[in-house]
């Protein structure tokens, strides 16, 4: 009698599950979700007026997103990503954007803020476009930090407007440290609830993209047998830091599955000092956030 061998490799969960390689969030829901959580953690936080900032900013980017008119996406000169930020900086189309946030801006702004706006208000189109051109190509140092991080969401509504009119680059089998539509460094990775339950999803810092990745494995270099895990609360943290002990490096990992408002910019932009323990433990961040933008060039 012949018997049946028993298999004994159980496949993953999530090798079994179908799932989309890449999403793109809707953009107005996103911004506007993105200043709800910004505000929620902003209530008593060290950083409060500089959350509530960001609030404003990104729900800026909600209203300018409603008024663009479709952005027609420069042909990429890579062939390695779907857009590419450096045409659409030098496009310039993101400037009206600029424009449509200001008018947000401006009215509500507070004394400390004003004289910032102003001063973008003030910029000639040649230096708004430099500054753009500067800030896709991750020259930090070449912009003022107050300025930069009202262009950079600017220049990001623009790039992620053309991410969501180009056809998804055919996902390979090799899972990229960085954004496969547009080429830019994620804000951090997140955890999702729902239909995604436990599927890991990093987030674009520019064109607001999502790309999956299996979990437990290093973001950066892809090895699996040094990841640690930073974080102040407990093990059953909203954010934590997965740090690399093969390239180093840490990003961190943001969990709806324990807070259903979690969002990557939001709650990233929360948790810098947890960014200040993981660097004290010699561990280099990865993420780019784009209301913590570096001081010099990546
Ligand atoms: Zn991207
Ligand atoms: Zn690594």
């Amino acid at each position: 009698m012949n018997e049946v061998p028993v298999r004994r490799s159980v496949p993953s969960e999530e090798s079994t599950r179908h799932f989309d390689p890449i999403l793109r969030p809707e953009l107005h829901e996103l911004y506007t979700a993105r200043a709800a959580r910004l505000r929620e953690l902003a209530a008593g936080h060290e950083l409060e007026a500089y959350l509530l900032l960001a609030a404003d900013v990104a729900q800026a980017q909600a209203q300018a997103q409603a008024q663009a008119q479709a952005t027609v996406s420069p042909e990429s000169r890579s062939n390695a990503v779907a857009v590419d930020p450096v045409e659409i900086a030098r496009q310039g189309t993101w400037v009206t954007h600029l424009d449509t946030m200001l008018d947000q801006l401006i009215p509500g702004a507070s004394p400390a803020i004003t004289p910032h706006l102003d001063a973008l208000r003030a910029m000639s189109t040649q230096a708004r476009l430099d500054a753009g051109l500067a800030l896709a190509q991750h020259q930090f140092h070449s912009v003022s930090q107050a300025l930069a991080p009202f262009l950079w969401a600017a220049f990001s509504l623009d790039v992620a407007l053309a991410a969501r009119t180009v056809p998804l680059p055919v996902a390979s089998s090799e899972e990229s440290p960085s954004c496969p539509v547009c080429g830019s460094a994620p804000v951090a990775s997140l955890i999702y609830k729902g239909t995604r339950q436990g599927l890991r999803y990093l987030h674009c810092s520019l064109c607001e993209s999502q790309w999956h990745m299996v979990r437990a494995k290093c973001t950066n270099c892809a090895d699996a047998g040094n990841l640690d895990y930073l974080s102040f609360d407990s093990t059953e943290a909203v954010v934590r830091a997965e740090s690399c002990g093969h390239c180093h490096s840490y990003l961190k990992v943001i969990s709806q599955e324990r807070e259903p408002n979690a969002e990557s910019v939001a709650d990233d932009l929360a948790t810098l000092v947890l960014d200040d323990a993981a660097s004290a433990e010699g561990y280099g961040r990865t993420g780019l956030n784009p209301f913590a933008l570096p001081d010099q060039a990546l």
